[in-house]
C-alpha cells in the first residue's frame, strides 16, 4: 500500500544532502579547509585522530566569522560567498553551495570557535545532530578552529563503510598535500596521532611545496611551464619524458586554484607526451588552468570536483599543443645542460 506524502523533517534532509557531500572523512578534511582557504587563511593546522572519524580539527588564522553569523553558518544554504545564480560567472571562492557545515554538523558532533579581527571577544558554538547544544562568548584568536567527533555516529550504515585507518588517512594525507598545492603562500601542517605528518613550507614557492609534498629530487627535475592565449593562462610544472610514474597520482590538475577530476584534460596532458613514454606510465604534473568561471560549471556535483568545460576541445587542443612543446623545448634544455 502506498505510504502517505509528507515533507522530511530538516534533519533527515540535511543527512541525505550530506550523503552527497561528506562521503568520508576525506570530504570533511576538503571542506573545512577549503573554507579556511575562502577565509584568506595564511597558516591552517589539520588535526586526525584515527581514520578521521574521532577527531578532525581544523584552525586557521583566517577572517573568522562574527558572533552573531555563526548560528547562521551551520543553515543548510547559508553562504557569505554567493548572493545570486549569475555570480558563478565571477566565482572567486572555492565554496560557494552553504552545504558543507549543515551537512557534516548532520553526521557528528561540531564545535566551531570563531573571532574576526574586529571583535574583542569569539564565540563557540557546539552542534550534535544538526541541534545547538551551547552557544557563549568566548575569548580566542583570530580565525576559526572547526572540530568534528564522532563523524557518521547518527548514519552507521556510512560508518560500516569505511576503510581501514591507513586507508582513510592516506586519502586525507593525499588531499592535504594537494590543497598545499594549490596555495603555496599558505602554509599547511597536517598532524595524526600527535605526530606532524606533512608541512608546507608557505613561502609562496611551488617548487618548495612540490618537494615537500613529492620530495626534493623529483622537484629538482620538474620543468616549469607558463602559456596562454586570450582565453586560457597555464601555470605550474612538468617533468621531462625519463621522469614518469605507473600511476596518476603525480598528476595534479587544477582549475583557478580548484583541485578537480578530469578525465579529459588527464588525457591531453597524455596526448601532449605522444610516443615519448611508454604506454601505461605517467609524467609527473602540477599545473593550473586559470579561465573565466563563465567558460566553465564547476555547479555539477556537490563535492565540486567535476567540471563541464564550455569549450572543451578548444581547451584540449591548446592545452596538447603547448604541452608538447614545453616537453620537446624541455629535452633541449636537458640536452644542453648534459653537453655544455
Ligand atoms: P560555503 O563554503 O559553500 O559558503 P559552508 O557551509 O562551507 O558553505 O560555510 C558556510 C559559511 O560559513 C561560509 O560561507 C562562510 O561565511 C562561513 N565559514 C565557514 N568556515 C569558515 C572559516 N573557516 N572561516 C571563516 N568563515 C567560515
Ligand atoms: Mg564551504
Amino acid at each position: 500500500m502506498q505510504k502517505r506524502i509528507k515533507i522530511l523533517n530538516q534533519l533527515c534532509i540535511n543527512q541525505i544532502a550530506a550523503g552527497e557531500v561528506v562521503e568520508r572523512p576525506l570530504s570533511v578534511v576538503k571542506e573545512l579547509v577549503e573554507n579556511s582557504l575562502d577565509a584568506g587563511a595564511e597558516h591552517i593546522e589539520i588535526t586526525v585522530e584515527g581514520n578521521g572519524t574521532a577527531l578532525i580539527r581544523v584552525r586557521d588564522d583566517g577572517s573568522g566569522i562574527a558572533p552573531e553569523e555563526l548560528q547562521t553558518a551551520v543553515l543548510p544554504h547559508a553562504t557569505s560567498k554567493i548572493s545570486h545564480i549569475e555570480d558563478l560567472d565571477t566565482l572567486a571562492t572555492l565554496g560557494f553551495r552553504g552545504e558543507a557545515l549543515p551537512s557534516i554538523a548532520s553526521v557528528s558532533r561540531m564545535e566551531i570557535v570563531s573571532r574576526t579581527a574586529d571583535s574583542a571577544l569569539g564565540a563557540r558554538l557546539s552542534i550534535e545532530n544538526s541541534e545547538v547544544k551551547n552557544f557563549e562568548e568566548t575569548g580566542c584568536p583570530k580565525g576559526t578552529t572547526v572540530t568534528i567527533r564522532d563523524l557518521f555516529y547518527t548514519t552507521p550504515a556510512r560508518y560500516k563503510f569505511l576503510k581501514s585507518q591507513g586507508t582513510e588517512f592516506g586519502l586525507i594525507s593525499d588531499m592535504v598535500s594537494k590543497l598545499a598545492l594549490t596555495k603555496p603562500a599558505v602554509r599547511f601542517i597536517l598532524k595524526h596521532a600527535k605526530h606532524t605528518v606533512f608541512m608546507s613550507p608557505g613561502d609562496g614557492s611551488l617548487r618548495h611545496v612540490i618537494a615537500s609534498v613529492m620530495g626534493s629530487q623529483i622537484a629538482q627535475k620538474l620543468v616549469p611551464v607558463s602559456f596562454c592565449n586570450e582565453h586560457y593562462a597555464v601555470s605550474g610544472y612538468l617533468s621531462m619524458p625519463d621522469l614518469t610514474r605507473n600511476n596518476g597520482n603525480y598528476q595534479v590538475l587544477m582549475i583557478n586554484g580548484r583541485i578537480i577530476r578530469s578525465k579529459q584534460l588527464r588525457q591531453a596532458v597524455k596526448n601532449s607526451f605522444h610516443t615519448l613514454i611508454p604506454h601505461n606510465t605517467y609524467p609527473i604534473v602540477v599545473l593550473n588552468i586559470e579561465l573565466s568561471p563563465s567558460l566553465y560549471d564547476v555547479n555539477v556535483h556537490p563535492s565540486k570536483m567535476e567540471i563541464k568545460f564550455k569549450q572543451e576541445n578548444e581547451l584540449m587542443t591548446f592545452l596538447t599543443a603547448q604541452l608538447n612543446k614545453a616537453v620537446l623545448d624541455g629535452r633541449k634544455i636537458e640536452r644542453i645542460d648534459l653537453h655544455p
